[in-house]
């Protein structure tokens, strides 16, 4: 099927072309007809499947430019990090026309700034459930004029104990509203939520398509992961330890031996949490080191190995650990160091000393990233700082990784061999005729 069966707006059309989205996945496919025709639906489907654009598109084909006081959407979703990656994902999709204003509000931010901004108006709000009913309870925010209501990774949101929140979130919209429920199982919890807010709701579910994700199950052993990396030698890896403490050791330990390694974990605060996640999508640390609470449903693209240190106590959580690889059809691997009775697993264990090391040299990321103090806020583009590294630097592109621009800054990664000079020069010049500070990430 082609988007074009499913969409009558040209623009949207034209920019999921320009995107490169152009087919839908399947979940895009099924959910799509139903959600586009204002129907309710609760849909299931694994991590990296594509559900932000499954219901981005409805939402924002629905919005009214004129109408920024009349917030339209709303969506929310268990942490800040999947909140951010939502509204990053609508935003995208929401170039289809001019001036759509999508709003993120989530703890660990000041409320000031949230209600200065919810002053000017948005059209789509996206959230966590406890800064959003936060907002409603101190008056900042009116849902009066929701049309669709989203609730993503539900079920990730009812293990964290957000049900009553998102009940009253809910009492707080109109009946007639739409709402659209996505989540990675349909377990009783889920069905019993589907039940007290969606009205004639169609599932729509899909078939675990054949993996494209290489398990290998291996025997614990000290040495055991550092024989796996240089036999893997990723460039991109997820090790998921089950506790913090862990973490932190095999970190300072994969460190030790020249690795490019960092945890993410819920005890950083949000800035040191963004870096993390920035040094990782941008390849100048190649081990992100996670537990599960920290790292569900970011959708990082391209990780080449998953590494479970430590396996978790259910199979559930397993699947949605490997499923940070083999994302989109891509060829994935994921290993497991096994150590006493796991009841999901009843492979032989292998010996990773069998495993073939053919160079026994640590190695460490090709790229290191800079970080500009200046973003979209400053009117920059991804091609004003490309343009800069090329033109006025001299560096060539193909030595430069990827650009992200936020509001306030922005990061650039660039080949370990030319980063020094490029950070000296880049000091020197300037972007948009403004003069800029710029640090190197250790
Ligand atoms: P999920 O929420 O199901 O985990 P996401 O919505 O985060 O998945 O999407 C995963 C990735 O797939 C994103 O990088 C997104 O840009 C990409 N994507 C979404 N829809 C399409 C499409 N139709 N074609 C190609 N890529 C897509
Ligand atoms: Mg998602």
């Amino acid at each position: 099927m082609t988007f074009n069966e499913l969409i009558e707006n040209k623009d949207m059309l034209k920019n999921l072309n320009d995107l490169g989205y152009t087919n839908p996945t399947a979940i895009q496919e099924k959910a799509l007809p139903y959600a586009l025709n204002k129907q309710d639906v609760l849909a299931k489907a694994k991590t990296g499947s594509g559900k932000t654009v499954a219901f981005g598109i409805p939402i924002l084909l629905d919005v009214n430019v004129k109408e920024k006081y009349k917030t339209s959407s709303i969506v929310l979703a268990p942490t800040r990090e999947l909140a951010d990656q939502v509204a990053k994902e609508l935003r995208k999709v929401a170039k289809f026309k001019n001036n759509i204003k999508i709003l993120t509000l989530c703890g660990g931010t000041p409320m000031r700034g949230q209600i200065h901004s919810l002053d000017h108006g948005a059209h789509i709000v996206v959230g966590t459930p406890g800064r959003v009913l936060a907002h409603l309870q101190k008056g900042s925010l009116n849902l009066k004029y929701i049309t669709s209501l989203v609730l993503d990774e539900a079920d990730r949101m009812l293990d964290m104990g957000f049900f009553e929140d998102i009940e009253k979130i809910l009492d707080l919209t109109p009946k007639e509203r739409q709402t659209l429920l996505f989540s990675a199982t349909f377990d009783d919890n889920i069905l019993k939520l589907s039940k007290s807010i969606q009205n004639d709701r169609i599932e729509v579910q899909i078939e675990e398509e054949k993996s494209t994700i290489q398990e290998r199950f291996f025997k614990f052993s000290e040495q055991g992961i550092e024989n796996a990396i240089l036999h893997y030698r990723p460039k991109s890896c997820i090790i998921f330890c089950n506790t913090k403490i862990k973490c932190k050791e095999l970190e300072e330990r994969l460190q030790s031996i020249g690795f490019d390694a960092l945890t993410i974990n819920s005890d950083l605060d949000q800035i040191d949490r963004d870096e993390t996640l920035i040094e990782f999508a941008h390849k100048s640390c190649t081990f992100l080191i996670a537990t599960d609470v920290a790292s569900r449903g970011l959708d990082i693209p391209n990780v080449d190995l998953v590494i479970n240190y430590d396996l978790p106590k259910s199979e559930e959580v397993y699947t949605h650990r490997i499923g940070r690889t083999g994302r989109m059809d891509k060829e994935g691997i994921a290993i497991s160091f096994v150590k006493g009775y796991v009841e999901y697993i009843d492979t032989e264990l292998e010996d990773t000393n069998a495993l073939h090391v053919k160079d026994k040299t640590p190695y460490s990321a090709d790229l290191t990233t800079l970080c500009i103090d200046g973003g979209k806020r400053d009117k920059i583009r991804a091609g004003d700082i490309l343009g800069t590294l090329v033109k006025d630097i001299g560096l060539e592109a193909k030595h430069i990784g990827k650009i992200t621009i936020n509001r306030k800054d922005s990061y650039v990664s660039i080949e370990k061999e030319f980063a020094k000079e490029a950070f000296e020069k880049l000091k020197e010049t300037k972007i948009k005729n403004k003069k800029i500070r710029v640090w190197m990430l250790a």
